[in-house]
């Protein structure tokens, strides 16, 4: 038997193309989103300790954690663009859910922070062991912050709608939790420095903290669905209704589908004629691949062929 390593698989040599153009697309805006974080993370962190806030350098620090998150993705990408090689045969898309799933955990964790920073504040408050001494200035920087993250976050989902990228989805909701942090900041800021009401400040960082579990949340659970193969009914049944559309195929048994990267790998049954011979079998599994793969990311299909018992009825 001959086993051609180098095309085992069939796989869409287009969609692959497609892909991996998406994906350096994708790596570009990630490299901006680093440049943008360093320099306002950096501006925070020297401003914060120059006007005395301890809530624009916590607002600082969560951008920083911003570099880590963004830092996994781009590894994660250029993990994922690397071509097929005898351990990953096809390919290694999944880095990118990868990355993804980790920034998702990142971002969780920072909310649990944010939230146990406002938490030990109020405490420190009831016990009258807060010293806020807050300059106005600070506020400025925080708004900055917050005018340069709301921009980035509608970048990012902009051409993460263009560029199907789960990368820069994650990044985008990333960016808008940061532009809802700067502001609650800056808010927590001027109410604290010009009416001295402290307590606004800790309660602040406590909804912001539950904001930021939510959204962490979210990305952790869509990246966990596809790292554990799970797949969306309503699309199998879509890609079931285009199997069965094909003329030769008399039933469909079995379709699972799962995600590589952004990709989808389908595995199916279907039910041909019992005298079909073996070239037209896979002439009609050619053809239901392509098919698919008008409609659907497709980046192969596995199709088993059964044939008809004497007993099947066309078209049941
Ligand atoms: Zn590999």
């Amino acid at each position: 038997m001959i086993f051609n390593n180098s095309n085992h698989l069939n796989m869409s040599k287009e969609l692959t193309d497609r892909s991996r153009q998406s994906v350096q697309q994708a790596r570009q805006v990630l490299i901006l989103n680093l440049l943008v974080y360093t320099g306002i993370s950096a501006a925070e962190i020297f401003i914060g300790q120059r006007a005395h806030s301890t809530a624009l350098l916590a607002d600082g620090q969560n951008n920083v954690t911003g570099i880590i998150s963004v830092t996994a993705l781009i590894v994660g990408l250029t993990f994922s663009i690397r071509p097929s090689d005898a351990y990953h045969l096809e390919g290694h898309w999944q880095f990118e859910n990868l990355a993804v799933f980790l920034s998702g955990l990142i971002m969780f964790l920072v909310g649990v922070a944010c939230a146990w920073d406002g938490g030990t504040k109020v405490v420190a408050l009831i016990t009258n062991h807060y010293t806020g001494q807050v300059q106005g200035a600070a506020a400025v920087m925080a708004a900055i912050s917050a005018g340069t993250m709301l921009t980035l976050s509608l970048v990012n989902r902009t051409l993460s709608g263009r560029t199907k990228s789960a990368s820069l989805a994650a990044s985008a909701r990333d960016f808008l939790n940061d532009a809802l942090t700067s502001t609650g900041t800056m808010l927590a800021i001027i109410v604290a420095s010009v009416w001295h009401i402290y307590w606004i400040d800790p309660l602040a960082a406590i909804i912001l903290g539950g904001f930021i579990i939510y959204n962490g949340s979210r990305i952790l659970s869509d990246s966990a669905a596809k790292l554990s193969n799970g797949f969306s009914p309503a699309i199998r049944q879509a890609i079931t209704a285009t199997i069965e559309s094909a003329n030769e195929v008399q039933a469909v048994t079995f379709v699972d589908g799962r995600y590589s990267g952004s990709n989808i790998i389908v595995a199916a049954e279907i039910v041909l004629a019992a005298q079909t011979t073996v070239p037209e079998a896979y002439r009609i599994c050619q053809h239901v691949q392509l098919l698919l793969q008008i409609q659907f990311p497709i980046l192969y299909c596995c199709i088993q062929v059964k044939p008809a018992s004497p007993q099947h009825t066309l078209h049941p």
